[in-house]
């Protein structure tokens, strides 16, 4: 059974499968949220497997307090504010990680942000205590889907893809949480959510800014700046040329004199996930102008694999 109550026993059984790498359904004040272990990318990875998401965008990580959020990132200018005025609660706010912060590179999309939340419903406070490791986790429903207010509507969605579906009723909100990126002076409203804007200005008693246009926003949530690689990539390579370092994926590597890593020497596709981000910031670090990459198939994550390396290749702007 994947849909249980939200029974402390279950609650305790969930942790200790999510602390496994698997993928746990649970219930916040906003939505369902899918989680998995943030630390961990391949667990990362296989909820954008089971969502069936075409595209790795940053997720937001759940944390079970203020302690525990500033271990992983800097709450310096009007952070510390907006999170005691609204944590534990529907806000999440973006903010620049710390060195050796934990969380997995494709938790965060290879961005040097993260997007942090305590959840004030008590199942997920209990969850959080439980597993003692950040949850990294967006809505529990397919890609395209709404997202679901009940447990019911995450099996319907989701089936047995989460080791658990923890059942504690309706969502008082049914909204997602707002989102603020507080990395300028001026925190930013990235999008718009159950948290109203007024209630956080008051707190800062000052406009918060929108999302800025000329960075290509095309709405609110959709974020300023996508991880991108200094080096061009040359896709479905099949060989390295001169002057290039290679992305490899599987066991078939074509010859080469430069740097060389591989996404999955096995071929795959969560492993690949999990160091897709790390793997273009090291051969970024190795020098080489180009990057020649190995076709990686197009099923399951290989989609949002390779829409990542698409928008990698496409001319700067995106
Ligand atoms: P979801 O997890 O589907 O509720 O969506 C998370 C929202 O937070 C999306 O709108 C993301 O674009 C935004 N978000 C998450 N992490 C970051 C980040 N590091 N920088 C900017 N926006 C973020
Ligand atoms: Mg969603």
């Amino acid at each position: 059974m994947t849909l249980v109550p939200a029974t402390d026993r279950n609650i305790t059984r969930a942790a200790m499968a999510l602390r496994d790498g698997a993928l746990v359904a649970f219930p916040t004040e906003t939505v369902y949220g899918l989680g998995a272990d943030a630390t961990n990318g391949e667990a990362v990875a296989a909820i954008f497997e089971a969502k069936d998401r075409p595209r790795f965008n940053p997720l937001i990580v759940h944390v079970s307090g203020l302690e525990a959020a500033r271990a992983l990132a800097d709450f310096s200018g009007r952070a510390m504010e907006l999170a005691a005025a609204f944590w534990p609660g529907a806000l999440t706010l973006v903010l620049r990680k710390l060195p050796g912060c934990r969380i997995a590179d494709l938790a965060t999309a290879g961005l040097d942000t993260v997007a942090l939340r305590v959840p004030a419903h008590p199942v997920a406070q209990a969850l959080l205590e439980a597993a003692e490791v950040p949850i990294a986790a967006p809505s529990a429903n397919r890609s395209g889907r709404v997202s679901p207010t009940s447990a019911a509507h995450v099996e319907a969605d989701l089936g047995d893809r989460p080791a658990f579906i923890l059942d504690s009723g309706s969502c008082a909100f049914g909204l997602e949480s707002t989102v603020v990126d507080a990395t300028p002076q001026n925190p930013r409203l990235l999008r718009p959510g159950a948290i109203p804007r007024a209630e956080i200005e008051a707190v800062l008693g000052f406009p918060l800014a929108h999302a800025d246009p000329q960075k290509g926003i095309a709405s609110p949530g959709q974020i300023a700046s996508h991880y991108a690689p200094r080096a061009e990539l040359r896709l479905n390579a099949s060989e390295v040329r001169d002057g290039e370092s290679l992305l490899a994926f599987g066991d078939n590597v074509p010859v080469h004199n430069g740097a060389c890593v591989n996404l999955s020497p096995k071929g795959n596709l969560r492993e690949a996930a999990a160091r897709l981000f790390a793997a273009l910031r090291e051969l970024d670090a190795s020098g080489a102008r180009m990057i020649a990459v190995m076709p990686v198939p197009a099923e399951g994550l290989g989609e949002a694999i390779n829409d990542r390396l698409k928008r990698a290749a496409a001319p700067r702007g995106d």
